[in-house]
């Protein structure tokens, strides 16, 4: 037998919902004939709020009993979720955050994020450490240090000059990496754009450019390190990793470096239908609708000829807009159910419900709920499926109204509302919705 009593009532232990249970009574008390006691449930429970939801908990005599991991999703136990619960999480550095971007080889990030934690052996570094050896920068005298090799050495500042004039701002000449994110993200539009890739890719081409010269004897100049930085600009250009948000304010810029960009084309506009269901079959159309702790159910069940059977909406306590979705489902297929209504055609706009009740997988805190979908759509012989919202609109609308209304209704046609009678109408007359 497998329930979730006493996690699942919305989501926290019994005792907080209940704080005054009979003393002396087992939780096996509580089950007679693989059911609810219901007696023993009014004796034990004293709000009736609090007895209704324990009733709508299933549980299958045949499942065996687990134990449950609560930080984990799917209820098994895992190292990510046991490390997650007790690690101090720390606030992201706003400036390491501008080290990384998809787009971005993981090596450059990396040499970002090296040179801010000061772990680059140039020579200076490596002095500090106590080993012994004479110090001559690749391009003059000075000691090779961080600082003089990524900004203050004549080549490093001109570079970092001219990419700023490039895109039209002057900076004060850049002495650490602190600075050159800031004056770089500072005029940096939007999150991902070009400008804050920039001083990732000079950072990563100066170093690259004092490794070659120290260990392959190669030039180090303005000339080469400047078209290297043009060439990885040009060539992210022509895979089409940069796109035209990621130039917006600088396209100019990119028509001068001959760089294209890369510009999604526009979708052509969908038109969206709902569809009679076929000859002798139902189609009902089921919705969730979420605000905090409260849910709006919707439900609408149709004919061959488009023509409304009965129409539901109920509002009632949920935990999340899933919650709500999977409430909907079992409330609208338990009236189905009852009603002896079979080989229907259900629909959602909601693939994570389709997808938890199809897989019978899914956070293990709705596992009852969802099992009871499963098992609804089976008893009904009923197929789930899934389609647009704009293909949902008559549930979408029903779901709405019972949450803003937060009462239960049942209609039979002639429906009382107008504008769901009109959407009803279009629908069944073939009208599409234009999406895009
Ligand atoms: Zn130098």
């Amino acid at each position: 037998m497998s329930t979730t009593l006493g996690f699942g009532i919305p989501f926290q232990p019994l005792e907080i919902l209940q704080s005054c249970i009979l003393p002396g009574i087992l939780e096996k008390d509580f089950f007679l004939n693989g059911s609810w006691n219901i007696n023993k449930l009014k004796e034990a429970l004293l709000e009736n709020t609090v007895l209704e939801q324990v009733l709508q908990i299933c549980f299958y005599e045949h499942q065996p009993d687990c134990i449950l991991w609560k930080p984990a999703k799917n209820g098994l136990f895992n190292f990510y979720s046991a490390w997650e619960t007790i690690r101090e999480e720390k606030q992201l550095s706003t400036l390491k955050a501008l080290f990384w971007h998809p787009i971005i080889p993981k090596k450059m990030s990396f040499l970002s994020w090296r040179l801010h934690q000061h772990w680059l052996p140039v020579d200076s570094i490596l002095q500090s450490r106590n080993l012994s050896l004479a110090s001559k920068c690749v391009c003059c005298n000075h000691v090779e240090s961080l600082q003089h090799v990524f900004f203050s050495n004549t080549v490093a500042a001109n570079i970092w000059s001219s990419f700023a004039e490039d895109f039209g701002f002057s900076s004060d000449p850049i002495t650490n990496i602190h600075q050159a994110f800031k004056y770089w993200s500072l005029c940096c539009p939007t999150k991902g754009h070009v400008r804050q890739l920039i001083p990732v890719l000079i950072l990563w081409v100066l170093w690259e450019a004092r490794n070659k010269a120290i260990h392959e004897q190669r030039v180090y100049s303005f000339i080469s390190i400047r078209t290297r930085i043009e060439n990885l600009l040009y060539y992210l250009g022509k895979a089409e990793l940069l796109s035209y948000k990621q130039w917006k304010g600088d396209l100019m810029v990119a028509q001068r470096l001959h760089i294209s960009v890369h510009r999604a084309a526009k979708k052509p506009p969908t038109l969206l239908k709902w569809l009679k269901p076929p000859s002798g079959k139902l189609k009902v159309n089921i919705d969730g609708a979420f605000k905090v702790g409260l849910a709006g159910l919707g439900g609408l069940i149709r004919n061959e000829d488009g023509h409304c059977i009965a129409a539901f909406g109920r509002s009632t306590a949920a935990a999340s807009p899933l919650h709500a979705e999977l409430l909907a489902a079992a409330h609208i297929l338990d009236w189905c159910q009852a009603s002896g209504f079979k080989n229907l055609i259900v629909e959602t706009d909601c693939a994570t419900m389709r997808k938890m009740v199809l897989n019978r997988q899914g956070h293990w805190s709705l596992f009852s709920l969802m099992m009871k979908v499963s098992h609804l759509l089976q008893a009904t012989m009923s197929t789930l499926s899934l389609v647009k919202r704009e293909q949902n609109r008559g549930a979408d609308w029903l779901a709405k109204e019972a949450l803003a209304q937060n009462s239960a209704f049942i209609w039979s046609p002639p429906l009382p509302n107008k504008l769901l009678r009109g959407i009803l109408q279009l629908e069944a007359a073939g009208l599409p919705y234009i999406r895009g």
